[in-house]
């Protein structure tokens, strides 16, 4: 390679990124061309397999000195080819069964450039316009699907300036920091003298009614954005109460009312419930009916955190395990989880159509009271456009294609269950009741010496067999043909120990049998030459 020719900063050029395309055969037109063509064969070819040591991936990120001359786009995009692309991870790869980023329907890539180049800011009508009434629009879509209101309703509220059926952020985390937000405002609103706790704060609305402290309650499976949720509103980390689940990963309703009545009775008022539908861990729904009951009994706001699980209403086959969900006050959904929409696209829905007006706010300049901004109800301030992929994939997929999507990823979970309890050396940690479940690898005689080993041993071996599946997990995703993700959960078999176990979520639809199949072999052979396992566990394999 020659010496790179350098760019020189001129008004010139300035003016040529802003009004002249990259030229057909130039790297990037390329780049753009093997997306388009074959977005799959792209992330195939161009994302190596092996991974590269994270430290040596930040030497070419090591620079804190803005470059002062520029670069041209061709140099630019050969560089972010090579210490980028390359060094990405292959989320849509059906071997990378570990998360729940999954693969993309191809049409999103064209519209997504189109969404980037509109460039609308949903903020405000004026600078978004058709936007809005699009955005609203996929809101009272996914207010209809879970709370399935009257035409009528939907003729008076979707498009009402003075109220919104829910709020689009850029993920579940802002999703739940909403709904809470909004719980808290509601139960701490003016009253009298009181301007509420809006206007005064939290310390002066504890004075004015009387309360020592807030809490929300969750179980022991809830997500940790609802931690983050209870800190930025003020109610102290502390106060978001976590609550035993059963051995199925649901959370122990009794136990929970059991929880508020105590907190209750020491003046601390329960602010909200929240019902897990899809645990992040394990997929399981808490009782969300049972929930709603007790939150009607305890008076409070009732949100279900359904950011994974929520896509489930949309197959008729399914939808039935989320019931209840109708019941809450407001629920968070992720598009950019189970509904195949890209990162960046979480929703909040409010049942009450007059929930967000405790979170309103107005300003002159912009978000003019009677205004149709979407500004006025969500946290964030300036939005892309997203709404309009959410659009795309309900118009595109549809209701029914959405249905197969869902049902397949359910059955396959239950198959690669099924694989799993045939193999001895296997254990099923979480039996799926969503396309997510949890295993690990505990070969019969580890087992066997388990059941017959003292307290001191079982501690050991419980330890040994965390490092050994931590270890495992770590050497799969290095070498690069597949990944299954790691969690920590407490299964009774265990002693309800911490117990490290392998967690996949089988949402891609090109996942196939004999890929699930392939992974259970690669982990037999990675467990054979384990170091962790000879070190720890092999003297048990008598
Ligand atoms: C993913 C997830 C969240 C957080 O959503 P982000 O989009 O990552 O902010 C919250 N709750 C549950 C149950 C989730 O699975």
């Amino acid at each position: 390679m020659g010496p790179k020719r350098c760019a020189v900063a001129s008004e010139e050029s300035l003016m040529r990124i802003f009004t002249v395309p990259e030229a057909p055969d130039s790297t990037l037109s390329k780049i753009e061309l093997e997306i388009s063509n074959n977005l799959a064969g792209f992330l195939n070819e161009n994302i190596a397999a092996i991974e590269k040591p994270l430290h040596d991936i930040e030497k070419d990120f090591q620079s804190a000195v803005i470059p002062e001359e520029p670069m041209f786009v061709s140099d630019y995009a050969q560089d972010i080819m090579e210490q980028l692309v390359a060094h990405s991870v292959h989320t849509a790869a059906p071997s990378f069964i570990g998360h729940m980023t999954s693969a993309l329907p191809h049409f999103v890539l064209p519209l997504s450039k189109l969404m980037v180049g509109l460039n609308q800011n949903l903020v405000k009508i004026e600078t978004s316009k058709a936007f809005t009434p699009l955005e609203r629009q996929v809101l009272g879509m996914m207010h209809h699907l879970a709370y399935g209101a009257s035409d009528k309703f939907y003729d008076k509220w979707m498009h009402s300036a003075s109220t919104s059926l829910g709020a689009f952020c850029s993920g579940g985390t802002v999703a739940n920091i909403t709904a809470l937000w909004i719980a808290r405002n509601r139960l701490l609103k003016a009253d009298g003298q009181f301007k509420g706790i809006a206007a005064k704060g939290m310390v002066a609305a504890m004075l004015h009614y009387g309360y020592k402290g807030l809490a929300v309650l969750v179980s022991e499976r809830g997500h940790y954005s609802l931690g983050k949720a209870a800190d930025v509103l003020g109610l102290g980390r502390d106060n978001f109460i976590a609550i035993e689940t059963d051995a199925n990963n649901k959370v122990n309703v009794p136990k929970m009312r059991e929880q508020a009545h105590k907190l209750e009775a020491q003046g601390i008022k329960v602010m909200a419930l929240v019902g897990v539908a899809g645990t992040t861990e394990t997929g399981n729904i808490d009782p969300l009916d049972d929930m709603a009951t007790l939150s009607e009994e305890l008076g409070c706001h009732f949100h279900v955190d359904a950011a994974w699980g929520g896509a489930t209403l949309l197959s008729a086959n399914n939808r039935h395990l989320l019931n209840g969900i109708e019941r809450a006050d407001s629920i968070t959904i992720d598009a950019h989880k189970q509904m195949y929409v890209p990162m960046g696209a979480g929703l909040v829905l409010f049942k009450d159509p007059a929930a967000s007006d405790a979170i309103e706010h107005h300003a002159e300049y912009i978000l003019r009271k009677g205004s149709k901004d979407l500004g006025s109800h969500t946290l964030e301030g300036s939005r892309p456009g997203m709404a309009m992929l959410v659009h795309a994939c309900l118009r595109v997929i549809g209701r029914k294609g959405y249905q197969m999507l869902i049902d397949k990823g359910i059955e396959k979970a239950k198959y690669f269950a099924s694989l799993i309890e045939q193999e001895p050396n296997f254990e099923l940690i979480s039996q799926p009741e969503l396309c997510l479940l949890t295993y690990r690898y505990v070969p019969v005689q580890v087992r066997k010496a388990i059941e017959s080993a003292s307290e001191q041993e079982r501690i050991d071996i419980y330890a040994a067999l965390n490092r050994f599946t931590a270890s495992m997990q770590k050497r799969q995703r290095e070498a690069g043909i597949s990944f299954v993700s790691r969690t920590r959960l407490t299964p009774s078999q265990y002693d309800s120990q911490p117990t490290v176990v392998f967690r996949v979520v089988l949402a891609n639809p090109l996942t196939s049998k004999s890929i699930l199949q392939g992974i259970l072999d690669e982990q037999k052979a990675l467990a054979k030459t384990d170091p962790i396992f000879k070190k720890y566990l092999l003297k048990y394999m008598t």
